[in-house]
């Protein structure tokens, strides 16, 4: 067996001021003749209009316009069905919006086995440039696998103007990939999962750019953006969610199961991170000055969590995925990680109840 492999990566890659207005000239230049656009419901007509007027320039042709209004699969699922009515031979599939409008082209595309272009309108999580959809089946939130994006356009301009609050769930979800790593070596020493070192060292050092400058402008826009696709790549190389994925996310898939009123997968992700570094004693630190110089904590502070939810959901987390070792595996963490909680000074005005 040979020791190196093939990996998917998105061929085009664009983040720049006024990608939007350039998209068509992308496609035009993979040769892309049609496409079918897959945008967000409620998206700005302003940007549905750049984007035509993109089209238009690169004589791009719209075959179908269509409004995501969710990440369902049996929407998505009736996406493929009316695309599939008509030829799809030459048919490329561009998703503009926010996560669901991204998942939900991903998955289409790859139904459809055709190529797919992404541009995110806000960054908030890690999703836009992944091989997998996030998505709901029967009302539950899953992971489905699929295709890397072709294209992956990220107008920085567009994203910044874009609710500073979407920001910080990015930044939350990036910064998670510090206790991901850690619980996948943490697998590779309990469990013996195989560590993909170049994906552990990809994922690392996408935090760590950012972390030199966490400033929300077009150049951190840039950074963040950058980040989070290297991230998914990182899940590209080693064909799983381990290197963006660890004990945090199992913290805050318990709260979208189990939560009346989940919040922004980033901010969840976010503080369940801090939380979890601490339990880890690793880079505690960081994470607390990287949410100081952001303004994340005003942030959660603004809408504070449940207490009661959380410790639910910390009692549940170990059990959310099967065959997941994560540092939650080794013991019953909760009174710690409640105590935690309960008794570290910056969480005070995180959590109410
Ligand atoms: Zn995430």
């Amino acid at each position: 067996m040979s020791d190196r492999r093939e990996i998917e990566i998105p061929r085009t890659v664009r983040i720049k001021s006024g990608a939007l207005d350039r998209i068509g000239i992308y496609l035009q230049r993979v040769h892309a003749d049609e496409v079918a656009v897959l945008h967000s419901e409620g998206l700005p007509p302003e940007l549905l209009n750049r984007l035509q007027r993109s089209l238009q320039d690169g004589s791009i042709r719209t075959a179908h316009q269509i409004a995501v209004p969710d990440c369902a699969v049996e929407t998505a699922d009736g996406i493929v069905a009316s695309l599939e009515q008509q030829p799809t031979a030459a048919l490329w599939l561009l998703g503009l919006g926010g996560g669901k409008a991204l998942d939900v082209a991903k998955y289409v595309a790859t139904r459809i086995h055709r190529p797919v272009f992404v541009a995110p309108t806000s960054l908030s999580n890690d999703g836009f440039a992944s091989p997998q959809s996030s998505m709901t089946v029967a009302g539950r939130r899953r992971s489905l696998s699929g295709n890397m994006p072709n294209g992956v356009i990220v107008d920085t301009d567009v994203c910044l103007a874009a609710p500073k609050v979407l920001w910080l769930s990015g930044v939350g979800d990036l910064v998670s990939k510090l206790t991901a790593v850690r619980d996948w070596k943490l697998a590779f020493h309990a469990v013996g999962e195989y560590v993909d070192d170049f994906a552990a060292l990809l994922s690392d050092a996408s935090v760590f750019q950012f972390m030199g400058r966490p400033v929300r402008d077009v150049e951190g826009v840039r950074l963040l953006a950058t980040a989070l696709m290297l991230n998914g790549i990182a899940m590209s190389v080693c064909g799983s969610s381990r290197p963006a994925s660890g004990s945090e996310h199992l913290i805050s898939h318990a709260l979208d199961a189990t939560s009346p009123r989940p919040r922004l997968h980033g901010l969840q992700v976010g503080v369940a991170t801090y939380v979890v570094s601490q339990l880890m004693e690793a880079g505690t630190d960081e994470i607390r000055h990287l949410f100081d110089a952001t303004g994340f904590w005003e942030a959660i502070a603004e809408d504070p969590f449940s207490r009661s939810e959380w410790e639910t959901a910390i009692r549940m987390a170990p059990r959310v995925k099967s065959d997941f070792y994560t540092t939650l595996s080794q013991t019953d963490h909760t009174v710690a990680l409640l105590r935690i909680i309960d008794t570290d000074p910056v969480l005070a005005a995180c959590f109410t109840d």
